[in-house]
């Protein structure tokens, strides 16, 4: 009963900010994506300020089934131990998941000892692995190249299917790893000029011509994205893939529904 939620699948985008500068200077908000598909509330990427972001939207922590952390970077994993307290009520109730591959466990934790009792577990992202939580399932298809260890991930419910591209450098594997509807994509750079740990804008023009997704999301902007004005990069990206292109904007609602029509 208490995980009924609104009837449509629908994303949050508790910020879009991505890489340092944005992120410290909170140019834009960070925060990570809140999901709600099929009544199962999900939190991916519990960036600075998520706690902030999340109960400015009304959007309550203590529905939440798993919190989901692609890589242990900072600006995907500071609110993680503020979000469990939250998931758990301050450990009232035991209750939730945490996903995080094993360098975001191990040597050095992203979360405190204490706070993993709160949980009904923790479950380690692996490459290739598939995960169920509530009414959805998701699988985390390739490891991707990172300076930490790190996975997006393909969400599968009984209507929709999409597709996350966490932080990566560019290669193949991302091409053919990320099908659905949906491509929601980290974007930090506008320029490919010179190799990077992080995605630019020819590197997406060319990953969502090879997805062919019915709408590709941009978000996770760096600074010369953000000078570049996201939403005008998204629509001349929109006229050179074909593919309906967005760039999300802090708090920007996106209803699953929408690929209906499509
Ligand atoms: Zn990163």
């Amino acid at each position: 009963m208490e995980d009924k939620g609104p009837s449509n699948d629908s994303i949050t985008f508790l910020g879009t900010a991505g890489a340092r500068f944005v992120v410290t200077s909170q140019f834009l908000a960070s925060g990570g994506l809140w999901l709600n598909l099929a009544g199962t509330e999900v939190l991916i990427d519990p960036g600075p300020g998520c706690i902030v972001q999340s109960t400015k939207r009304k959007l309550k922590a203590d529905r939440l089934r798993a919190i989901i952390v692609s890589h242990r970077h900072l600006d995907h994993s500071a609110d993680v131990n503020i979000m469990v307290e939250a998931m758990t009520q301050g450990g009232l109730k035991r209750r939730g998941w945490l996903f995080a591959p094993a360098d975001a466990l191990e040597v050095e934790p992203v979360i405190f000892s204490y706070l993993k009792g709160y949980l009904e577990g923790v479950e380690v992202l692996e490459e290739g692995k598939s995960y169920r939580v509530g009414n959805i399932s998701f699988t985390t298809p390739i490891r991707h190249i990172h300076s930490v260890e790190t996975y997006g991930m393909v969400f599968t419910t009984a209507e929709h299917t999409f597709s996350y591209i966490a932080d990566s450098r560019y290669f193949d594997g991302l091409c053919y790893s990320y099908g659905g509807e949906l491509l929601i994509i980290n974007v930090v750079r506008l320029e490919a000029n010179h190799p990077y740990d992080h995605l630019s804008v020819p590197n997406a023009e060319h990953i969502i011509k090879e997805l062919k997704p019915k709408i590709a999301i941009l978000t996770h902007f760096g600074m010369t994205m953000w000078q570049a004005k996201p939403w005008q990069v998204a629509e001349r990206l929109s006229q050179e893939t074909g593919v309906k292109v967005v760039a999300a904007r802090d708090g920007m609602r996106f209803e699953l529904s929408q690929l209906d029509n499509i």
